[in-house]
């Protein structure tokens, strides 16, 4: 329930979709972006011409299609989404490239995982608005040049330091999207239960934007579940009481740790006394996959300073101790 990225249910796309802010004015948070993107856009419009390029990073569920799609919308453009995973050749994107509408916005999420070849015709695109299309093979293959309608590419990428050199170079702004503030996620929850129709109050929305790990999309799904619970147990309103017996019935605690964390957190104090201990001793002890290990539950504890990575292993913090209601042993720990 924790897990940023989205969940594979019907429901959380349509949800989702319905409570994507539409404009800049209507998007809580990430202040700097906000004013930066406000610039570069209303520069363009009164140029007359395309806005730069524009990368959008940052960790999953902050916002980065709600942006590409703001960004469309105040360009009063069309956008056509796709991700890197699903251009696996040169011929998928100069097939995109070639029936973009003039000023259309392209929307490459995960642009660091797409092919190679395809990765060089899009440098040429961005650049140059023009593709070659390479006919026949070997010493006889000819490039013909195509020309593209000028088109703004909206790239977004969990791992902005993947991105290759000179496609980084071709993006003429980056905006760097950070963690929420709890203030700014009850501002988004306030602004999601009145779209969703659900009666709260503030103790109840500050309860749940607290346990949110900064992530709107988390804060949503928390929203939904709290919603179930005051429907079903409670008397229908999203209130501290709802929000505190709904997250402890799955399992979100008052930090917004999950399961795992904790379980990797009572693994690392209480089975190898703090560390520091291998990462994949550590996924064992908690019967799970290293990679899941890593991916899903450490940023979050190292970010928030539960838990340490040292040359040797990972290692308790003691915060995690404190958390946990447990005493560290004497002594320096790592
Ligand atoms: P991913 O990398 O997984 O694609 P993302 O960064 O593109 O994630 P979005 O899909 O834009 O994230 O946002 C996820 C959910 O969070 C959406 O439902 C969106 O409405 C909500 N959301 C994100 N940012 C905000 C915000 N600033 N205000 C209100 N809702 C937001």
């Amino acid at each position: 329930i924790v897990d940023p990225a989205p969940l594979p249910e019907d429901e959380e796309g349509r949800v989702e979709a319905a409570l994507r802010p539409k404009s800049l004015a209507e998007f809580p948070g990430q202040p700097r972006v906000r004013e930066q993107l406000s610039l570069v856009l209303e520069a363009a419009r009164r140029r007359g011409s395309t806005p730069d390029h524009i990368l959008l990073s940052g960790p999953p569920g902050l916002g980065k299609t709600t942006l590409a799609m703001i960004v469309a919308a105040e360009l009063q453009a069309p956008i056509r989404i796709t991700s890197g995973p699903a251009i696996q050749h040169a011929g998928d994107l100069a097939s995109i490239l070639s029936s973009l509408a003039e000023g259309e916005v392209l929307f490459l999420d995960e642009i660091h995982r797409m092919a190679r070849p395809a990765e060089e015709m899009l440098y040429l695109a961005m650049e140059d608005f023009r593709v070659d299309i390479i006919v026949g093979k070997g010493p006889g293959a000819t490039a013909i040049p195509l020309e593209l309608a000028p088109f703004t590419v909206v790239g977004a990428t969990t791992r902005a330091g993947l991105l290759p050199a000179p496609l980084r170079d071709r993006f003429g702004f980056t905006g760097h999207l950070d963690f929420y503030s709890t203030d700014d996620l009850r501002t988004i929850l306030r602004r999601s239960a009145g779209l969703l129709g659900v009666d709260h109050t503030n103790q109840g929305l500050a309860e749940i934007a607290g346990r949110s790990r900064g992530t709107p999309r988390i804060a949503n799904r928390l929203l939904r579940r709290v919603r179930d619970w005051a429907q079903v147990h409670g008397n229908h309103v999203v209130d501290h009481d709802a929000a505190q017996a709904a997250l402890a019935l799955f399992d979100v605690d008052d930090r917004g740790l999950d399961r795992l964390d904790r379980a990797v957190l009572d693994a690392l104090c209480r089975r190898f006394a703090g560390g520091p201990v291998g990462l994949s001793t550590l996924a064992v002890a908690v019967g799970e996959e290293p990679d899941t290990v890593e991916t899903v539950a450490e940023p979050f504890l190292v970010r928030e300073g539960f838990m340490v990575r040292t040359p040797r292993g990972r290692a308790a913090a003691p915060l995690a101790w404190e958390h946990l209601g447990l005493t560290p042993p004497p002594g320096e720990q790592w």
